[in-house]
């Protein structure tokens, strides 16, 4: 019996080290009901999927833009993202030129962005695509 509830422990310790690496503390804020993602679309291009994670005191946003039409000619650009608080608050704006891989992945391409940022619930995060550079004027 005793040696039963020490294999039991073993494992049970061994499952929390192997959690216990990189994605440790990664939260994910919208499975969990924290965050609301808002996405803006410009006309060439579609933001096609969006994740944030709180890591510790870091905010992780992850997402992917996409060609909106599968034929025309390769939208550069960027997002622009903006942090909300529960009252609607701007807390942080980003503008984020994303990598761009048309050669490798020619509808696609992704972006990460990290901020020392926790956020609370209710807080939401917006996602614009913009084509071509960011003008002051274009707001988000
Ligand atoms: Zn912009």
């Amino acid at each position: 019996m005793r040696n039963i509830k020490i294999i039991i422990l073993t494992i049970f310790s061994l499952t929390i080290a192997s959690f216990g690496g990189c994605a440790s503390n990664r939260i994910n804020l919208v499975d969990n009901g924290t965050v609301t993602i808002e996405r803006v679309n410009s006309k060439k291009m579609l933001i096609s999927k969006v994740s944030v994670y709180q890591e510790g005191e870091t905010l992780v946003i992850k997402g992917k833009v996409r060609r909106r039409f599968s034929s025309g000619i390769a939208a550069g650009g960027h997002v622009d993202i903006a942090v909300f608080d529960q009252e609607e608050k701007p807390i942080k704006n980003i503008t984020k030129h994303y990598a761009s891989r048309w050669v490798k992945h020619p509808h696609a391409s992704s972006f990460t962005v990290r901020l020392p940022l926790i956020l609370s619930q209710g807080s939401v995060v917006r996602v614009a695509h913009h084509s071509g550079a960011h003008h002051e004027n274009q707001g988000i």
